[in-house]
C-alpha cells in the first residue's frame, strides 16, 4: 500500500498527487503506525515546509527506529514539497529515503513504479520533471481549488514558489479548468498571480484571455472569487481594466495582494519588481471598484532599519484608513531561497505594540507572532 500523511498545510500538493497516485491519505501519525506494525505500508509520502520540519523529523525517526526493530526497509519514505525542495539534503539527514525537488507529478509515479518492481534508484535527490502542460494532469481532487498558473517569472528574494515551480509560467486551458470545477459549487482558484493568466511571460496582463475565463466561469451556478484566497494578485498587476473584471464577474469581498514594505529602498532589496506607489494605486482602485483590499507585508527583512520600518507603518496606516486589512508576517529565511542562512532583524517595541493592537481590533491578522516566537527573536 502507498500512503501519504496530510496536514492542514499540504492538502494542496497532496490533491494533485493522489489523484495519480491512489493509496491511502493518513490524518494521524496513530494510523500510520498501525498500518506498519501490520506490515501493510510500501511507501509513505510527506510533502512539508519548513515550518513543520521538526514535527514530521520526529515521526520519522519513530518510523525509521521500528523499521529497524522489524528489519524491514519498508514503508520507502519519500518526501517533496517546500523544504525537502529547498534544503534535500536536511531532508534525507532526517531520515527520508528519497527526496523529489520541484514538481511531483511525472516523477513521482515513475520512482513508484520502479520501487514496486524492486529496482534501485540511481540517486536519492531526484529532480522533478516540470509539467509542460497543465492540461494533460487533469485529474484533480474536485474539493480542491483548481490550479490555473503554475510557476512565477518574479524573483522575489524571500519566495520560495519559483525554486520548486521555475520563472516559466503554464497556464491550465480554459476548457480544462471548466472540466476540472464542480459547477454546481463555488470556484476558488491556485495561481501565483491571478491577473496573469493567459499571459506568456506572467509579466503583464492578458485582459482578453483573463475576461474570457471569468466569464465561462461565471456560468456554474456557485459564487466566483479571483484574487483572494488562496490566490492573489500583484499590486501592478491591478489596474482600471483588470479590477473591472473582478467588480463585474466575481463575488469578491476583497482583493488580496503583496506590498511587503512600504520601503521603496527595501522593495529593490528584496527583488519585488513593484514599488511603492504601484500599492498605493490597488489600494484606490479597491475603494473605486468597491473591493476591501487585504494587503501582505513582511516584518523584520534582513538589513531592515527603522526608516524602513517607518515607511512599512505608514503604508499600513495608509491601508487601514482606506478601510482595508493587512496581514502581516515575520520574515522567515526559507531555504531555497536568496535569503537562506540570514537573520531577520528584530522589530523595535513600538512596531510591536502596534501590531499587536491592531490586530486585536481585527485590522492586521496573519502569523507574524507566532513565526516571530518559533525563530525565538527578542
Ligand atoms: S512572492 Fe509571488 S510574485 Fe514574488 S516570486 Fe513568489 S510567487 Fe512570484
Amino acid at each position: 500500500m502507498i500512503g501519504f500523511k496530510l496536514t492542514p498545510k499540504n492538502r494542496y500538493s497532496v490533491s494533485k498527487l493522489y489523484p495519480i497516485i491512489g493509496g491511502k491519505l493518513f490524518k494521524n501519525f496513530n494510523e500510520i503506525m498501525e498500518h506498519i506494525k501490520n506490515g501493510k505500508l510500501n511507501i509513505l509520502i510527506y510533502s512539508f515546509t519548513s515550518l513543520q520540519r521538526d514535527k514530521i523529523a520526529k515521526e520519522i525517526e519513530i518510523i525509521n527506529k521500528i523499521k529497524k526493530e522489524k528489519k524491514s526497509t519498508h514503508p520507502i519514505l519519500i518526501a517533496g514539497g517546500p523544504h525537502p525542495s529547498g534544503a534535500p539534503n536536511d531532508t534525507l539527514k532526517i531520515g527520508f529515503d528519497y527526496v523529489i525537488v520541484g514538481e511531483g507529478e511525472i516523477t513521482l509515479p515513475k520512482i513508484i513504479s520502479k520501487l514496486n518492481q524492486n529496482k534501485e534508484l540511481n540517486n536519492k535527490i531526484i529532480m522533478g520533471e516540470p509539467i509542460n502542460d497543465l492540461d494533460e494532469f487533469d485529474k484533480i481532487n474536485p474539493m480542491t481549488p483548481v490550479e490555473i498558473t503554475r510557476g512565477c517569472p518574479h524573483k522575489c528574494g524571500f519566495c520560495q514558489t519559483p525554486q520548486i515551480f521555475g520563472n516559466k509560467v503554464r497556464h491550465r486551458s480554459i476548457d480544462n479548468i471548466l472540466k476540472s470545477i464542480n459547477p454546481n459549487s463555488d470556484v476558488r482558484l491556485i495561481t501565483p498571480n491571478a491577473f496573469c493568466y493567459g499571459s506568456e511571460t506572467g509579466t503583464k496582463p492578458n485582459i482578453e484571455k483573463l475576461e474570457l475565463l471569468l466569464k465561462k466561469l461565471r456560468e456554474g451556478k456557485g459564487k466566483l472569487f479571483f484574487g483572494t484566497f488562496p490566490s492573489e494578485v500583484r499590486p501592478e498587476f491591478i489596474q482600471k481594466d483588470t479590477i473591472e473584471l473582478v467588480a463585474k464577474y466575481c463575488h469578491n469581498k476583497y482583493l488580496h495582494f503583496g506590498a511587503q514594505s512600504g520601503s521603496d529602498e527595501m522593495l529593490k532589496l528584496i527583488r519585488r519588481g513593484h514599488t511603492v506607489n504601484d500599492v498605493l494605486n490597488g489600494v484606490d482602485l479597491c475603494k473605486d471598484y468597491n473591493l476591501i483590499p487585504k494587503v501582505d507585508f513582511i516584518f523584520g527583512f534582513p538589513n531592515e532599519n527603522e526608516f524602513h520600518r517607518k515607511e512599512s507603518m505608514e503604508l499600513l496606516n495608509y491601508i487601514i484608513k482606506k478601510g482595508g486589512k493587512v496581514h502581516a508576517h515575520y520574515f522567515m529565511p526559507l531555504v531555497g531561497t536568496n535569503f537562506e542562512g540570514s537573520s531577520p532583524t528584530p522589530l523595535d517595541k513600538k512596531t510591536l505594540k502596534t501590531l499587536g493592537q491592531l490586530s486585536q481590533k481585527g485590522l492586521v491578522s496573519g502569523s507574524w507572532s507566532y513565526q516571530r516566537d518559533v525563530q525565538n527573536i527578542q
